[in-house]
């Protein structure tokens, strides 16, 4: 029997609410949760994202508020940024009619707003453990009137290492609070922590919709997010495509990835919401047929895409929602046909590909992205390859003919036929292996935070360092990781690349693009592939991959920024 949202005990007030939001009835987490609740017992809840778990808490957390109560009544702890957002918006959204102040917290985001908005008066926050606990220990935020406490996606917090910050939040707590813990698995630790802190505890399960995705290969590799389209164009080398679906998240990033995919060689169109019908049919002709292999669309212009023969479906950016990565996926694998699905994951990311686990409940294989070494080794095979092919055709009498005459003038076949392989691979100098930064753990990063956030442990780099480092590129400015002293180096930290140094510096008014520019253009190198660039006072540093080491160094003479001549000579 299906209840309905009058039969849960809720104010006329919040199924005004849930009626506006088109919410006919209740999920069946909301059905076994929100009763209980709101008697004021504890429950735990084991349910996914997608079953409509954060109204099956939040309901019950606001109609238990009290008004006009100067201090924080309801607290979320979740284990990201994202989800704390979310979150707070569907909280805001179901206590629209109440006037309830909401605020999300976590970090990355600067002190002074969270605290005004705290001084302000805020009655439920909503936020990752790491930045609330520092917002306790910093006395601006009060817990010692919570009533309602949730703690979200328990066992992912779990899994980043939050247990200790989320035992010394919940002490900060007044002990005859309601506790609500949620949790798409229950470990051996969540009941551990939920024996401490709940009191007799109502628990609900919800059986995870089972979804099948057979006959899809699905893994996923580990990047750093500027290093997305360098992993993708790595992968294009090595992986037998046929016809790859890309999907980004919007529609801006769409058409820049296809734009940045064509410009390192690898030709892809783009299908989103901005092209007209007529461009759009066209697109999708050019990819039925085979004229192009890589299409980059958006969610919402794929959808109803009549097309069979995806080899690849590859997430360059994971989706918001479970349930689109399934559709996705499913565009490969069609009519029997075995397909592969590919997800490029930055260590942010990774609770969503736990999540995709969870809902799908197959585990989705980590892979080793191809080294240059192995990139090269299937560049030489398939040249072999080609080669046989020729072979055995055995139609190139006119080359036959040049060769004759090599051989006439005294060179041995061997070395003609090397020299000329020489020549037939000159094309793959346009298609330089992008170099690929390491990722750090999730650990690495939390490690890091805590260094640069806990005072007295070298947080904020000096004056002078912050001047010399970052003070022309902005954007490289609140990139700690790049404020390093390296800046006054000669060598270059990254494997393969090599420092120069270039003859003025910030006194000329040298800018980043200047660097980037005039090496790009006046060596014929492509621009993405320049590294590192530090401008000081009289000169600048700037790191370039090796293998383009001879063609920077004898354009010398002809490098000009702001119609000065520079010379570019390697650092010492
Ligand atoms: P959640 O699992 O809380 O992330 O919710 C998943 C989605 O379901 C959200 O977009 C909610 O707005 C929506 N939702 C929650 N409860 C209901 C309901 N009873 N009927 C329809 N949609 C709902």
């Amino acid at each position: 029997m299906t209840t309905s949202f009058t039969d849960l005990n809720l104010h006329p007030t919040l199924l005004q609410t849930v009626t506006e939001l088109g919410y006919t009835e209740p999920t069946p987490i909301q059905s076994a949760i929100i009763p209980t609740m709101l008697t004021g017992r504890d429950v735990i809840g084991q349910a996914q994202t997608g079953t409509g778990k954060t109204a099956a808490f939040a309901l019950p957390m606001l109609q238990n508020l009290v008004s006009d109560q100067r201090q924080v009544q309801g607290l979320v702890l979740t284990p990201t940024r994202e989800l704390a957002l979310q979150v707070a918006n569907a909280i805001y959204e179901y206590g629209q009619h109440q006037n309830v102040r909401v605020l999300a917290i976590y970090g990355g985001q600067s002190y002074n707003r969270q605290i005004a908005r705290l001084k302000k008066g805020v009655d439920i926050v909503i936020g990752t453990p790491g930045r609330m606990l520092d917002l306790i220990r910093q006395k601006v935020l009060d817990l010692s009137a919570a009533r309602t406490v949730v703690l979200d996606e328990a066992d992912e917090m779990l899994s980043m290492g939050f247990i200790e910050d989320i035992q010394a939040i919940l002490d900060q707590t007044p002990t005859r609070r309601q506790t609500a813990l949620f949790s798409a698995t229950l470990p051996s630790e969540i009941r551990r922590l939920a024996s401490q802190y709940l009191l007799d505890p109502f628990s609900a399960t919800i059986q995870p919709q089972q979804v099948t995705v057979d006959g899809v290969e699905q893994r996923y590799y580990l990047v750093n997010a500027a290093d997305k389209t360098a992993a993708l164009t790595r992968l294009f080398e090595v992986e037998p495509i046929r016809r790859a679906l890309i999907f980004t998240r919007t529609r801006v990033s769409s058409g820049d990835l296809a734009n940045e995919l064509s410009a390192r060689g690898f030709a892809a169109d783009v299908l989103n919401g901005d092209l007209a019908q007529e461009a759009r049919e066209r697109v999708l002709n050019r990819f039925r047929q085979g004229q192009i292999k890589v299409l980059v669309a958006t969610d919402v212009a794929a959808r109803g895409l009549d097309i069979d023969d995806i080899s690849h479906v590859i997430n360059y950016d994971l989706p918001e929602e479970v349930e689109l990565y399934v559709h996705r996926i499913g565009r490969t694998a069609r009519a029997g046909k075995t397909g592969i699905a590919i997800s490029l994951v930055t260590p942010a990311e990774q609770w969503r590909l736990r999540r995709l686990e969870g809902f799908t409940k197959q585990t989705i294989a980590r892979a080793s992205l191809p080294s240059e070494e192995d990139i090269l080794k299937q560049r030489e095979g398939q040249l072999l390859k080609q080669m046989e092919t020729w072979l055995g055709r055995a139609r190139y009498q006119r080359e036959r003919e040049l060769v004759m005459r090599l051989v006439e003038a005294g060179h041995d076949p061997l070395e003609i036929a090397s020299a000329a392989l020489k020549i037939a691979r000159a094309e793959e100098k346009q298609r330089p292996i992008a170099p690929i930064s390491e990722v750090q753990t999730a650990r690495q990063r939390r490690d890091r935070r805590e260094l640069r956030t806990t005072p007295g442990r070298g947080s904020r780099p000096d004056r002078g360092e912050w001047a010399q480092a970052g003070r022309s590129n902005p954007a490289r400015r609140d990139h700690p990781s790049r404020r390093e002293s390296a800046s006054y180096e000669t060598a270059s930290h990254e494997k393969g690349m090599i420092r120069l140094t270039i003859s003025q510096g910030r006194v000329h008014g040298i800018r980043p693009n200047d660097v980037v520019g005039t090496i790009a253009f006046h060596a014929n190198i492509p621009g993405y592939t320049i590294g590192k660039i530090h401008i000081h006072d009289h000169h600048t540093l700037v790191d370039v991959p090796e293998q383009f080491l001879a063609q920077v160094l004898t354009n010398n003479g002809s490098y000009r920024i702001n119609k000065q001549p520079v010379s570019v000579e390697v650092a010492s």
